[in-house]
This record gives C-alpha cells, sequence and structure tokens, in this order.
C-alpha cells in the first residue's frame, strides 16, 4: 500500500458546508483526487482541551459547536462510523498522556470540509484534541509519533486556519486580507514549501504579524499535527491561498 498524503485544511466559516463557493469546490476536486482512506484521524480547532483527548466511539455524533447561523446548517449529519481499534492503536503511539474522551463528536471544523471531501460517509472518522496548554513541539511531535498511520492506509487531517483574528474581522473586505495577514500566510507558506519546519515552530518570533494572526493557538496548532507527519520526500500542493474578512486566510496544503 501506498503512503496516504496529509493535508491541512483551512475551514473558514461553516457556511462553506452548505455553500457552492471556490473553497467547497476545490474541497470536492481534492477528495476526487485523493487515494480513499481506510480511516480518517481528524485534528479539529475546534476540540481545544486540556490535554489530548482520543475519540473512541463506534458511532460519533455529528455536533454543532457553532450559533447563530441558518437552521440549514444544524440539519448537516456527517454520520460516518468511528474507529475504536484505531484509536487504541493511536492512544499508544503518542507517547505523552492521553486519554479516551466520548463528551465531543465530529465537530464542524470537520465536517464543514468532509462533507464536500468524502461526501459517501463511508469512510471511519475519529478526531483527537488540540492540547491548549501543550508547546508548538509536543503538537508537532504527535504528528511525527501519527506519521507511521500514512503507511496503514490512514488519512491524517488537520483543520483550521493559519491567519484566524475573529475580533479583527472586517465585514468590507471580502475577498482581501489585512497586509499583516498576507504577510504572515506568506512567512508560513515559504518555510512549508522549504520544509523549515523549525521556524514554524517558533512563529512566535515575528512578532507583531504573529500576534495578530495566530491571537489564541487553537486555529493554527493542527498545522503543527500535519507539518509532523510529513517528509521531504513528500510532493506539497497548496490550495485555496487566500484571505477573507481580512484577517482568516484559507490556505490549505496537501503533502502526498
Ligand atoms: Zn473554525
Amino acid at each position: 500500500m501506498s503512503k496516504m498524503p496529509v493535508l491541512f485544511v483551512g475551514h473558514g466559516s461553516p457556511m462553506n458546508a452548505i455553500e457552492d463557493n471556490e473553497y467547497s469546490r476545490t474541497w470536492k476536486e481534492i477528495g476526487k483526487m485523493l487515494p480513499k482512506p481506510k480511516a480518517i484521524i481528524a485534528i479539529s480547532a475546534h476540540w481545544f482541551t486540556r490535554g489530548t483527548k482520543i475519540m473512541n466511539e463506534q458511532n460519533p455524533i455529528t455536533i454543532y459547536d457553532m450559533y447563530g447561523f441558518p437552521q440549514e446548517l444544524y440539519q448537516v449529519k456527517y454520520d460516518t462510523p468511528g474507529s475504536p481499534e484505531l484509536a487504541n492503536l493511536v492512544s499508544k503511539l503518542i507517547s505523552k498522556e492521553t486519554k479516551f474522551d466520548n463528551s465531543w463528536g465530529i465537530d464542524h471544523g470537520t465536517w464543514s470540509v468532509l462533507v464536500h471531501m468524502f461526501p459517501n460517509r463511508d469512510v471511519p472518522v475519529f478526531q483527537i484534541s488540540v492540547d491548549a496548554f501543550a508547546s508548538p513541539e509536543q503538537h508537532y511531535n504527535i504528528g511525527q509519533e501519527l506519521a507511521v498511520l500514512r503507511e496503514q492506509g490512514v488519512l491524517i487531517f488537520a483543520t483550521g486556519n493559519i491567519v484566524h483574528n475573529l475580533r479583527l474581522v472586517d465585514w468590507h473586505q471580502k475577498n482581501k486580507g489585512f497586509d499583516w495577514a498576507y504577510e504572515f500566510d506568506d512567512f508560513i507558506y515559504k518555510n512549508i514549501i522549504c520544509y523549515h519546519h523549525q521556524e514554524i515552530l517558533k512563529y512566535n518570533d515575528q512578532g507583531a504579524i504573529a500576534r495578530l494572526s495566530v491571537p489564541t493557538p487553537d486555529h493554527f496548532s493542527p498545522l503543527l499535527y500535519a507539518l509532523g507527519a510529513t517528509s521531504k520526500l513528500d510532493k506539497i500542493k497548496v490550495f485555496n491561498k487566500s484571505c477573507e474578512l481580512g484577517s482568516l486566510t484559507m490556505t490549505s496544503y496537501l503533502w502526498e
């Protein structure tokens, strides 16, 4: 079996789940291009916890962890099976302390993208949480420890946004961003392309552009899991490289 790709997807607004736009169309195309995984491990910005949690249910529920959207969005179901066996293996692969936890479900960071990428809902999906207290290196290490699963047909799917500052969202900038948003997104882009992961782990050294782009680490950290699972042998595809509403970048990466 050939090695499965690794994905980091900028998910943006939950509305992408039900809208036909350039982002959701690209997700559909990527889904058609990918080999069918045996299972998907999702690392979602929206499961941001104290410590690392692993979901090990047979049938995880779809959860609606967002407020004030049209009713249609709360009717989306992403009802795939989970994978308790694989969750068990993941808990063994991660050297850091982890706990099984089924108080969460498949959240919108995951389903808003997967409804387009894997619409058939026939691939088992489960999530691991982003530890709010872990260092960038610890997130990256977990990615490295999970990399071996790529040889077993498992897709490592990280979902967040590289630039994500909701407080500074500017509704007048429909498909545009602030200068600092482009600057930080480009800093990450250049270092991903050159495989300078150490520079990315030290993103805070970038000062103001990093503080504005990553005011809290929830949406940024999933990228570090994806990076950890990649190798220099992977070819990198960049998609949806753009900025929305001033302070959200949709830039996404596929390593294969
Ligand atoms: Zn989000």
